[in-house]
């Protein structure tokens, strides 16, 4: 389980992400939603270890204090899903499986299973060049899953999709999230996306938690003005 007690990060003492605290539950994911700016990415940056906060992120009743980030068992995946581009789709998925070591025989196995699961079975020898932009999430996706990681850290991992796409890309990244039984942290600044994908949603404005719960709890109970506008009731 994740845990973040009063976290914060500053920038020349500005402060991005002001006081969060959330809990993740094993299994869970949880979309963290706000405006531009509001500092998501900062959050998210944070929980995998490349920026420095304070107060307090722990694993397990763990503090990750100090514990670099290759070794706190975390998977990110950004916006552009950064293939290798010289690499096939087989080797790309492999590609965090050999820096572990696992055996070639294993290692080709769960490459076929991980394409099957994202719905790319029979792409393995495919260049990333020659995918759509959604394959290539997908195959991004997959290499995150790879390493079977205890959290997996997304940052708007469908927003350089076109509309359509996106929307189909939600359900699916819902549906294969769960298959996994990944926990998960999804940064967006797309209302409709967190609701598609996420069991929960922690909406931030300005560095700071506004209000976290279900789905059905934040669209319910909107707690101001700002969120109902922000989570779509205008529309
Ligand atoms: P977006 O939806 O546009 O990606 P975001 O919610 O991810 O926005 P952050 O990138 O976390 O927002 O930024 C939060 C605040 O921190 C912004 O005011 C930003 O200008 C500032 N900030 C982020 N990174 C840095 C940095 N490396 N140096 C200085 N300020 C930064
Ligand atoms: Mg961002």
């Amino acid at each position: 389980m994740l845990s973040l007690r009063e976290v914060s990060v500053a920038y020349d003492g500005k402060g991005a992400v002001e006081d969060v605290s959330l809990e993740l539950a094993d299994g869970e994911v949880l979309a963290l939603l706000g405006p531009s700016g509001s500092g998501k990415s900062t959050l998210l940056r944070a929980v995998a270890g490349l920026e420095p906060a304070t107060g307090t992120i722990s694993w397990d009743g763990r503090d990750l204090r100090g514990v670099p980030t290759h070794k706190r068992g975390f998977a990110l995946m950004f916006q552009d899903g950064q293939l290798f581009s010289h690499l096939t789709v087989a080797n790309n998925v492999a590609y965090p499986m050999r820096l572990r070591r696992i055996p070639g025989a294993e290692r080709g196995k769960r490459v076929v299973d991980l394409l099957e699961l994202v719905g790319l079975g029979g792409y393995q020898d495919r260049l990333p060049g020659t995918l759509s932009g959604g394959e290539r999430q997908r195959v991004a996706l997959a290499r995150a899953l790879a390493v079977e990681p205890r959290l997996l850290l997304l940052d708007e991992p469908l927003s350089a999709l076109d509309a359509g796409l996106r929307e189909r890309l939600a359900g699916d990244l819902r549906r294969i999230l769960h298959e996994a039984g990944t926990t998960a942290l999804m940064v967006t600044h797309d209302q409709e996306e967190a609701f598609a994908v996420a069991d929960r949603i922690a909406l931030l404005r300005d560095g700071r938690l506004v209000q976290e719960g279900s789905l059905q709890d934040v669209w319910a109970r909107p707690v101001d003005t700002w969120s109902a506008l922000f989570l779509g009731y205008a529309r």
